[in-house]
């Protein structure tokens, strides 16, 4: 039987570990936290994510999860268009999941062929010609035909197999919760919970999860929002940041007053908004039997502003557990390696234009950009819509 060792159990490790246990390999997975938990948000799946959930064969799990998010526009915050929302096509609907919903399902998708352990900080990798890959938590040596690099945008892993790819902040700062339906505020009917609004160095997004008073959608459903702002993370406890954030957002249309009056400190998650920059040369390194592949953020950690990452990391899973069966272990290291790169490299770039127009400061700028937007923006989120809506997984 062939084995794995796939280190980290974020939604990537999590699913690659899981599509290779369903295919016989004996596969131990690390995680350095003492519990595998997942962060009280939310996250958006692009249809590249929905097909690649379902080419891992957890699809029929996420549809009694998953809420369709239709396209709610792009404000400015004065509350004009800056472009007008529009009917989505099935096809390229992207739907909102509660991460503790999504991480239920993946847990699910282990089943009981997965070593689990947890409290294992992994410190060093070998992937040299000749020996079986393994990594070591300096005490001992964990060998495997393959081993899965799933361990975040830190990486350990990819830092000695690939130092060229440093991690940067993208400097902005990002806050997220759901607000439970039973604290949500009730809005008039004529306006919407969900869309965007895009400031000076400031975006404002939200979303619902399921229905208020439905049993269907999120079993955990509420209001998601996220916001975005140029800076540093905040040092302040999460009170003085929700503090901030309702003075930052200020007058900005509704909902966004509301859904920050309502939401609590403690519903709230800040995360410094960091990516790699270059991205790693190789995300494949065939080694003995096998090799080291390189897999979501640890291979492309990126600005959020697409909500591509996650999708990304399903991606490179399925992509992965497509390859596996096909061919020699280290060809298929090779195979993973030749589809991923460039794949991630193409989303990455379309992020970074997002991130040029959302820095966008200073007044002539902002008018310069309010006035591209209305043909530069629609035109980029079509492009990256296209991308997500067309990619499968190798046939
Ligand atoms: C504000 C924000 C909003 C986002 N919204 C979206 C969205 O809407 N849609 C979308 O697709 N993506 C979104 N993303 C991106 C998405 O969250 C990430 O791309 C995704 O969670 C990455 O998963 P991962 O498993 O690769 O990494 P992680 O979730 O970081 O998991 C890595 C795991 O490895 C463990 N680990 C780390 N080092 C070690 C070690 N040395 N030994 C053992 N274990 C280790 C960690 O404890 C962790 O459990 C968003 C990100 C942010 C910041």
């Amino acid at each position: 039987m062939r084995s794995a060792v796939v280190v980290g159990a974020g939604i990537g490790g999590l699913s690659v570990a899981g599509a290779l246990a369903r295919s016989g390999w004996q596969v131990t997975l690390l995680e350095r936290a003492d519990r595998v938990r997942p962060e009280p948000t939310a996250v958006v799946l692009w249809p590249n994510g929905v097909r690649a959930l379902r080419a891992l064969g957890l699809g029929a799990g996420l549809e009694a999860i998953a809420t369709p998010l239709s396209d709610g526009g792009v404000r400015r915050p004065d509350g004009q268009w800056l472009v007008q929302p529009r009917p989505v096509p099935a096809d390229r609907m992207p739907v909102v999941v509660h991460r503790e919903d999504l991480h239920d399902a993946l847990i699910a998708g282990l089943g009981d062929r997965v070593e689990l352990r947890t409290g294992v900080t992994v410190r060093t990798v070998r992937a040299e010609p000749g020996q079986r890959p393994a990594v070591g938590d300096g005490r001992n040596l964990i060998e495997a035909d393959l081993v899965v690099a799933a361990d975040g945008t830190d990486s350990e892993i990819r830092r000695r197999l690939a130092p060229e790819a440093a991690v940067v902040s993208s400097g902005s700062a990002a806050w997220r919760a759901v607000i439970p339906w039973y604290r949500a505020p009730r809005l008039p009917v004529d306006r919407p919970v969900g869309g965007e609004v895009l400031g000076a160095g400031y975006r404002f997004i939200s979303a619902s999860l399921g229905e208020r008073g439905s049993s269907g959608g999120s079993s955990r459903g509420g209001i998601y929002w996220v916001a975005t702002a140029a800076g540093a993370p905040r040092p302040e406890p999460p009170e003085t940041q929700l503090a901030l954030l309702r003075r930052w957002y200020a007058g900005w249309p509704s909902p966004i007053g509301e859904l920050l009056e309502a939401t609590d400190p403690a519903d709230l998650v800040q995360q410094e908004v960091r990516e790699l920059r270059p991205l790693p040369r190789a995300y494949g390194f065939p080694a003995g039997p096998g090799g080291v592949v390189l897999l979501g953020d640890a291979a492309h950690a990126m600005p959020p502003h697409l909500g591509q990452g996650a999708c990304l990391a399903f991606e490179d899973a399925a992509t992965l557990a497509a390859l596996l069966p096909k061919s020699r272990l280290p060809d298929a290291v090779q195979a993973y390696d030749r589809l991923r790169r460039p794949r991630a490299a193409t989303v990455v770039r379309q992020t970074r234009r997002m991130s040029a127009v959302l820095q966008t400061r200073g007044r002539l700028a902002l008018r310069a950009r309010d006035a591209a937007l209305g043909t530069f923006t629609p035109r980029l989120l079509n492009t990256a819509a296209t991308s997500a809506a067309q990619w499968r997984p190798p046939a």
